[in-house]
């Protein structure tokens, strides 16, 4: 399917407790295409769950509403859970069964043929002997992809997976991501939550970022990164000075290198790293190294360290909302200690071509 919606929310809100007290959710508005492959990130606790199981009907709003494959979450939750391919998070198969007995059963319960289970299978490296053992001998890696096989088998046009890569290991979660590629090839829906940016990153073509239930960003994967800061190191040979008064860049550090020469280190919004450059070569710069920025970065400039700020948050009012509260529990708990930081790519600038570099900054 493409074109049309494949889930909207509308104001959708989930409170928890007796009195709502617990805030899982509150005036989310998400509208995801037929066709997209879209990322659902945040840290434990952001309403990630609470949004995907009030989608399939497993729960109902508090307030809002909320469509799938144009089908009411109250109403046709039914219809909506035999259409659409889940995978919960935390995913539990009946210990008893085999595998195979399982997935036959989900299927059977589904009423729908398999189309891709061998396929899945191959891409998994789940063999059939491992599918004739009962299933309280697997790990929870082949449990997790049990779940994946029950969640994608039918070739349903909707995905809506819940952190669906724990449990595997990191060549099984690219193979999942191919996985999923594949299905956005072929037309169908992805929708899926995660917590580790590198694979958002990866795949997605847009990715929506909660915290503490409220939707902090809505963007494409590569505008996200636009307003991110760079990661700048530089050798000179004059000591620069007042580097640390230049808006948008931070945490500048000098340090003697050498005879005649110093280390320069800081981060800098990528508006500032032009007029951080000239400042450099009037120090005699020697060597350049920018580090491009990523997802995981620009994450964790809205969940982590709230002491920076600008560009991002003229972009997205609610961050700057986050940014002037207090960093919260969860905040400092970032979601790297998981998911370590993938490094991007790195660009070491001979000095000749700083001139270039600068344009491309710009
Ligand atoms: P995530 O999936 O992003 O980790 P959840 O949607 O599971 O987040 O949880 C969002 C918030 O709602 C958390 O504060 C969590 O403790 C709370 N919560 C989730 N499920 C329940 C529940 N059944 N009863 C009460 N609070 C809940």
């Amino acid at each position: 399917m493409t074109n049309a919606l494949a889930i909207q929310t509308r104001d959708l809100t989930k409170h928890y407790g007796r009195s709502g007290e617990i805030k899982a959710l509150t005036a989310v508005n998400l509208e995801i295409k037929g066709g997209e492959l879209f990322g659902f990130l945040g840290p434990n606790g952001a309403g990630k769950s609470t949004t995907i199981r009030t989608l399939l009907g497993f729960l109902h709003p508090t307030s809002g509403s909320a469509s799938v494959l144009g089908l009411d979450v109250v109403k046709d939750s039914v219809e909506i859970r035999r259409r659409v391919g889940y995978l919960p998070s935390g995913f539990a198969v009946y210990d008893y069964m085999s595998g195979r007995e399982y997935l036959d059963h989900m299927r059977a319960l589904s009423g729908r043929p398999s189309l891709l289970r061998h396929r899945v299978m191959e891409a998994l490296e789940l063999s059939d002997a491992i599918l004739k053992r009962p299933v309280r001998d697997y790990s929870r890696g082949m449990r997790q992809k049990i779940g994946v096989v029950q969640a994608l088998e039918t070739d349903p046009e909707l995905l809506i997976l819940d952190e669906p890569s724990e449990g595997l290991d990191p060549l099984m979660q690219r193979s999942l991501q191919e996985l999923l590629l594949e299905r956005v090839a072929a037309g169908r829906t992805v929708f899926f939550s995660s917590h580790l940016i590198s694979e958002v990153e990866r795949i997605c073509s847009r990715v929506a970022i909660v915290r503490g239930g409220k939707l902090v960003a809505l963007e494409t994967v590569k505008s996200l990164v636009r307003f991110q800061r760079r990661r700048v190191d530089a050798l000179v040979t004059r000591k620069p000075s007042r580097l640390a008064t230049l808006a948008g860049v931070f945490g500048v550090k000098v340090a003697p290198e050498g005879k005649s020469g110093y280390r320069i280190s800081c981060e800098a919004e990528s508006a500032a790293v032009p007029k951080l450059i000239e400042r450099l070569q009037t120090s005699g710069l020697r060597d350049l190294l920018i580090e491009a920025a990523s997802l995981e970065e620009a994450f964790m400039s809205y969940y982590g360290d709230a002491r920076h700020s600008t560009g991002a948050v003229q972009v997205f009012p609610e961050v700057a909302e986050v940014k002037r509260s207090k960093p919260k529990a969860a905040a400092k708990r970032p979601v790297t200690k998981r998911a370590p930081a993938k490094r991007a790519a790195v660009k070491r600038v001979p000095t000749k071509k700083i001139a270039a570099t600068k344009r491309r900054a710009r």
